[in-house]
């Protein structure tokens, strides 16, 4: 007598009549987790050699100077491959996080404009002070949610946005009120843009426009799906406009049961 997860999908036919199925989906339901565990377990059993592995080339690295320049060269390349998969590690392992718990525990009312004020920060350190970046604040509300986790989302739409845009680009972050109560933050770029048949999968797992291209600009290929699962957590939807040529807007919005006047 163990427990069943059962799916219902109920179809009306005009007024009086309906349709209702139930699907059994409890084995799908346990392989799902089982993947989960397995990925979770798996970038935590990673985490270890790769702490070891970089304590010793950040050894290594100090003696550059003294060794022959293919060895140095070497060095160098084993570090920078180190610090990969150790963001790969650490972004797969957040995601699983966010997957498995339901979060929530510590929510409270943010202040958007000195998170922002702060990603900013970070992206024009990515950037190498290249890029122009903004905050505009048209929203005076606090938003409730994870600051942690929130952070990361809007993080990474930022350092997309640095990514994606060559040098000198503008990038703008936002708070804005919207008339319906709701709120959301936005993330504005006039770089190369996305064409519209990409904008759906986007969020999938290590989905990329330009494989070859989004490897050489470092990310890990889980930053929208991160956005996404935080987003969920916090009843946001992400919303991407985007055009070839033609830069990118990826919004996220907040409904009003997580939008207060302070
Ligand atoms: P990645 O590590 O490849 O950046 P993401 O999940 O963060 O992974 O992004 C998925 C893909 O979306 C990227 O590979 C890139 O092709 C596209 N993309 C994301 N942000 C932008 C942007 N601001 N402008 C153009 N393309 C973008």
């Amino acid at each position: 007598d163990e427990r069943r997860i059962l799916q219902y999908q109920i179809t009306l036919y005009g007024d009086d009549e309906r349709l209702v199925m139930a699907r059994d989906i409890t084995r799908l339901h346990r392989l799902e987790q089982m993947r989960r565990d397995f990925v979770a377990n798996v970038s935590h059993e990673l985490r270890t050699p790769l702490t070891v592995l970089s304590g010793y080339l950040e050894t290594y690295g100090d003696l550059k100077e003294m060794l022959p320049p293919r060895l140095s060269k070497g060095i160098g390349q084993m570090e920078e491959q180190t610090k990969r998969m150790q963001s790969l590690v650490n972004d797969l392992l957040l995601l699983s996080r966010l997957e498995i718990d339901r979060g929530g525990e510590d929510h409270q009312p943010l202040e958007v404009g000195s998170m922002l004020e702060s990603i900013r920060r970070d992206a024009l350190a990515l950037s190498n002070q290249q890029h122009s970046v903004q905050v505009a604040l048209e929203c005076e509300a606090r938003l409730v949610g994870s600051e942690q986790e929130l952070r990361s989302a809007i993080s990474n739409l930022a350092f997309n946005a640095v990514r994606y845009t060559p040098e000198g680009s503008q990038i703008t972050l936002r708070w804005v009120a919207l008339s319906n109560g709701s709120a959301c933050i936005e993330v504005d770029d006039d770089g190369e843009g996305i064409d519209p048949v990409h904008i759906p999968r986007l969020t999938e797992r290590f989905y990329r426009v330009d494989k070859g291209r989004s490897t050489a600009t470092g990310g890990t290929g889980l930053g929208l799906a991160i956005v996404k699962h935080v987003l969920l957590r916090h009843d946001a939807q992400l919303q991407v406009e985007s055009l070839p040529g033609e830069g990118a807007l990826f919004r996220c919005v907040f409904p009003p049961s997580r939008v207060v006047n302070s």
